[in-house]
């Protein structure tokens, strides 16, 4: 699982380091520092290096799996945007390079949080013509295909509303699987073809179920239904054995035994596509705790599959931030204290929390789903039984979270949503190392705690599965928030720093996260969701008893919090529900709460709030561009040294990539 970053607070110093870059449609670039890089010992710089080679292998898997046309398109683009020789300075090219700077930044055509297609500015007469005069050889035509044949294919599926609407869909009543654009299912397969496959494999007896479908294609050949796997030698093979490559390399130079057969299981899994090996793997992964240098490479997140069960390729390349680090192992070493005190029925608790491990973590590399818009947080693995019998790895990535709120800093955003001097004072003392606290609890102890009850199917409530297991996981770490136990740890510095906390928590699931919804749009995605949920329902509830209210000044709308001890009693009550509803796998009970208090957005409000937010001229969302590695060699061959530098433009990058990492063929059946 993985936490998103709400990258609206504000406050903390500026420094030299230039966090901000460019910015484009609803898009700013950032960059992260890679700190103390430098105080690593060669061998482990190297591993670093290798592990980075291998976190930017995998790209075009994601671009593939995110829409079949996607290479297609990136590579028809680029060649425009770097061959053709015609005026540059007119808007269609230029509508041309803004489509094309967010076309890489979603790794395909559809937006990376909304998943709505977004439709390029420039004319189609226009691009018809750049493609006749540029070098043909150098544009991704199908065989024996002319360029206007291959303008009538591809046109459509770039410039028609009407085709290919949504990525992932997530519309009620609709077939979920042939109405996304995602390239997980093939040419027809139905939603309730691709559910009766993987019912069938499903044993209700076994403890240690794999996370079927998870690593494949599914299709039907001649009217069979098949999995094309991901493995070399198979479907996306080209891709996968260039990150076996350097993950050999890695391996190499590992930092102890465990680390290098962590590293070799994984190829191993790669080479066969076996989804007991991939089970061995994660283990090997959670029991490895000892290496500062760390990885997450391969099929992780299902968020891309509107029914949860495939996998997008993602990789982050990090090491061990000490000093932070220190206060996620307070949470963790407590681990079993706050599962025992939390409000849920104690079926629904863990008698013995294991392995809960917390760290802090400094990102060198992050590549496939997690570049350029990524996760502050991560919990891995996802298997549930895995997690149950050999815990979790949980960890913060502390370089990116300073970023945002660095690259905020000063942008006038708290003080146009905040009319209260109080609360924005508070917000500018703590908001910053609660929003962190927050993300740790929700790392570390929300999603490690609970258990399911005996014989519920892990899958029982379906698509709305992320959003009710994000919902817990945010309010255990509300809850705790506001405990003495999180002041006599020394983690927050006094019983009245949570309150930052509380209110921006509330202020962004009611108000301010909705400036990334366009007007008319439900919410979708699950994060979102779970926000919306948790702050509409505590809305709901506590204003019936004056704990919060809505309130009108000069014509804008805010909230009030009056009542912040009830306002956690509300958070752990909600908790209690949520916790019931996984434990229990009650579906009904599910798709009810979300669909009350996630989905929906008061058109009205929306409409200030994008108002007030558009007078601020802010970016909603933000993403990395990825600093460079080289390594320094001596004349005999040998790495002595790896260089890090910050000053790539964006579009280089991406050209770069393209170019170093284009790993798939373009159509890849
Ligand atoms: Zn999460």
């Amino acid at each position: 699982m993985a936490l998103m970053s709400t990258a609206l607070t504000a406050p903390s110093a500026a420094e030299d380091f230039k966090y901000n870059d460019e910015r484009f449609a609803d898009l700013q670039m950032l960059r992260y520092k890679v700190q103390d890089f430098e105080t690593l010992t060669l061998q482990q710089k190297k591993l670093v290096y290798y592990l980075s080679e291998a976190t930017l292998s995998g790209r075009d898997i994601l671009w593939d799996q995110n829409g079949k046309y996607n290479l297609r398109i990136r590579q028809m683009l680029e060649t425009v945007y770097t061959q053709w020789e015609g005026d540059k300075s007119t808007t269609d090219f230029k509508e041309l390079t803004c489509y094309l700077k967010r076309v890489w930044f979603s790794n395909g055509i559809h937006h990376h949080y909304g998943c709505d297609k977004f439709i390029p500015n420039f004319s189609q007469e226009f691009l018809r013509k750049a493609l006749h005069e540029v070098d043909t050889k150098l544009l991704p035509l199908a065989e024996g295909q002319s360029i206007d044949e291959f303008c009538n294919e591809i046109f459509p599926v770039v410039f028609d509303p009407k085709v290919q609407p949504k990525r992932v869909n997530q519309a009620v009543g609709e077939d979920l699987v042939l109405t996304s654009a995602c390239n997980y299912y093939g040419e027809g397969v139905t939603q309730k073809e691709a559910e009766d496959f993987y019912n069938a494999m499903k044993d209700p007896n076994n403890k240690q179920p794999l996370m079927w479908g998870m690593n494949s294609r599914l299709v039907k050949e001649n009217g069979v239904l098949t999995e094309k796997v991901w493995r070399s030698g198979g479907l996306y093979g080209t891709a996968i054995d260039k990150v076996i490559y350097w993950l050999a390399k890695a391996a190499d130079v590992a930092e102890n035994p465990r680390q290098e057969s962590v590293i070799r299981t994984l190829i191993e899994y790669y080479k066969t596509g076996d989804l007991k090996t991939f089970d061995q793997y994660t283990i090997l992964w959670v029991q490895e705790q000892d290496g500062d240098v760390d990885f997450v490479n391969g099929f992780t997140e299902s968020y891309g599959d509107p029914l949860g069960m495939k996998a997008s390729w993602e990789g982050l390349t990090n090491f061990k931030n000490k000093k932070a680090t220190l206060r996620t192992e307070k949470m963790s070493a407590n681990a079993q204290w706050f599962e025992d005190h939390s409000p849920v029925d104690p079926r629904f608790k863990k008698s013995k929390c294991k392995g809960i491990s917390a760290k802090v973590i400094t990102a060198a590399m992050l590549g496939g789903d997690l570049y350029p818009a990524t996760a502050i947080g991560i919990n891995l693995p996802n298997s549930n039984w895995v997690r149950a019998e050999h815990g979790s790895k949980s960890v913060t990535i502390g370089n990116l979270t300073e970023a945002y709120s660095k690259a905020a800093h000063g942008n006038g955003f708290m003080q146009e949503f905040c009319s209260d001097k109080a609360t924005l004072q508070l917000i500018e003392k703590y908001g910053d190392l609660c929003d962190d606290l927050h993300t740790d609890l929700h790392e570390c102890l929300g999603h490690g705690s609970g258990q399911l009850l005996p014989g519920v199917d892990p899958d029982t409530l379906k698509a709305y599965g992320s959003t009710i297991e994000e919902t817990r996981a945010d309010l255990f770490g509300l809850y705790y928030m506001a405990d003495d136990k999180m002041v006599e740890l020394g983690l927050t510095p006094n019983p009245e720093a949570y309150k930052s906390q509380y209110f921006t928590y509330m202020l962004n699931g009611l108000m301010t996260q909705l400036v990334r919804i366009e007007p008319g749009n439900d919410i979708e995605e699950a994060h979102m969701r779970n926000r919306a949920l948790i702050a509409n329902w505590a809305m709901e509830k506590g204003q019936a008893e004056g704990v919060v209210e809505w309130v009108r000044e000069n014509d804008k709308t805010y909230i009030r919090i009056n009542d912040y001890k009830k306002l956690r009693e509300l958070f752990g009550k909600l908790l209690a529900e949520i916790q019931r509803i996984k434990s229990e796998g009650d579906y009904n009970a599910a798709q009810k709460i979300v669909e009350q208090y996630a989905v929906k957005v008061n058109p009205e409000l929306h409409a200030e709030i994008l108002e007030r937010y558009k007078r601020l001229n802010l970016a909603p969302y933000k993403g990395f561009i990825n600093p460079v590695m080289t390594p320094v060699v001596d004349a005999a061959g040998n790495i002595t040294d790896i260089i890090i530098t910050y000053d790539e433009a964006y579009d280089a990058q991406m050209l770069r990539y393209s170019r170093d990492y284009g790993t798939l063929p373009f159509i890849n059946e």
